[in-house]
């Protein structure tokens, strides 16, 4: 216990939750974009089966397993047997159970660096040593990763978050996803290739997946950003033994999932005209709330930071450049910006060895438009108030 730290995350959405507050800091859909009607339908239809309020079993009912195995076969370029797929409680628990089964305390974990604060929670958990690896626009830099091979580490596992990466919002790029899938080839890693946001693309699809070009690969995804949180519908895919010591362990964690939203997310993941519809207007409205966000903080911080550009999923990236007088550590940044009614994540929430303390998180999918340009604009003032203030006390 004396290792876990509560996530920030976790804590900032107690305080966000005032109403007074526009916050740019949790992961949020926007309930607005989740399909209650479908939802309910669906639930309706699903309840005249007396098995749906039944026990399940462990690795997930099998006509969830049956439309997964079909969708994640097509990214795959294969065939992929629902023996191959388990469903968990949200991907959280998926990377749960995967760090009980791959791990030993004392065993290396190799994280992206901004990482994701859910996935050091769980190594952090087992009592894996965490190194993490450097980010740029094309994901994880590999190069990097190779040369820490090359000098002698041995990591048990490498997580990746590789399409829209959460905090950064970058994509790993082909090429580096190949010779990522080559180093667990040659060196007998895991990769745990994390994928709730892939779907979420505003302009292009995302690259095959690191899945495809290796058999040292488990891949996790999830219903969470697509339909709705509350389902708590994740699934992992990857090799039968590490499937079937995930079943093992999640009997002895929860004995099942519940039948009733594993019914409900089958129904709609199969109705595949229904879900294409559904995701083209998804990617559509997320993709123009991105937009807006991305301009709203060129415009109101031209010259103080940059932004990344956000393609796909839920966050962007904001960093103040270094060059003025007094350089902006963006959890004091935060304090002054919750009395302005805005909330972000801090960078460092995020850090494992770099220093983040310039750099933040922004989520665009919880608000409108017009939400996110009068958020952008409280941040602006808060950076005044917060720049006046330094000056005052300096
Ligand atoms: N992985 C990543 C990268 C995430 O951002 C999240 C949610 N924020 C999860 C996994 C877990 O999501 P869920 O359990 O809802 O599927």
């Amino acid at each position: 216990m004396d290792r876990l730290r509560s996530s920030a995350i976790r804590d900032l959405l107690t305080l966000t939750a005032r109403p007074d507050i526009v916050s740019l800091a949790g992961g949020l859909p926007d309930p607005a974009f989740i399909p209650r009607d479908r939802i309910r339908q669906e639930m309706d239809r699903v309840l005249t089966d007396p098995g749906s309020v039944q026990y399940a079993e462990t690795t997930g009912i099998l006509a969830l397993r049956k439309v997964l195995a079909d969708r994640e076969g097509a990214r795959l370029g294969r065939l992929l047997d629902p023996a191959e797929v388990v469903v968990t409680h949200g991907s959280q628990q998926a990377l749960s159970l995967l760090a009980q089964a791959l791990l030993d305390p004392g065993d290396t974990v190799v994280v992206e660096d901004p990482a994701y604060t859910g996935a050091l929670q769980v190594f952090r958990a087992a009592e894996a040593e965490v190194v993490a690896v450097p980010l740029d626009e094309d994901g994880m830099d590999v190069s990097v990763l190779e040369s820490m091979l090359t000098q002698g580490l041995r990591p048990a596992v490498v997580h990746t978050v590789a399409n829209f990466h959460n905090p950064r919002g970058v994509v790993l790029a082909a090429d580096r996803r190949a010779r990522l899938a080559q180093l667990a080839d040659s060196y007998g890693f895991w990769v745990i290739e994390d994928d709730p946001y892939g779907e979420l693309w505003f302009e292009a699809p995302t690259p095959d997946p690191v899945a495809a070009l290796s058999d040292r690969v488990v891949r996790l995804s999830s219903a969470s950003k697509i339909l709705a949180p509350a389902l708590r519908v994740g699934w992992l895919h990857g090799p039968r033994e590490v499937c079937q010591a995930v079943e093992l362990l999640k009997q002895g964690a929860d004995l099942c999932g519940s039948s009733l939203t594993q019914q409900v997310a089958a129904g709609l993941l199969a109705d595949g005209p229904w879900l294409a519809e559904h995701l083209t207007e998804l990617r559509g409205r997320y993709g123009a709330r991105a937009k807006v966000l991305v301009a709203a903080v060129e415009n109101e911080f031209a010259g103080i930071a940059s932004v990344s550009p956000a393609v796909g999923g839920m966050f962007c990236w904001m960093e103040f450049y270094g060059h003025t007088a007094s350089p902006v550590d963006t959890s004091v940044l935060l304090q002054t910006a919750i009395e302005h009614g805005v909330a972000f994540v801090p960078g460092a929430a995020f850090g494992v060895g770099a220093d983040l303390s310039s750099q933040l998180r922004l989520c665009f999918a919880t608000s409108s438009e017009d939400v996110l340009v009068d958020a952008v604009r409280r941040l602006r003032g808060a950076y005044d108030g917060s720049a006046a203030e330094s000056v005052v006390q300096s």
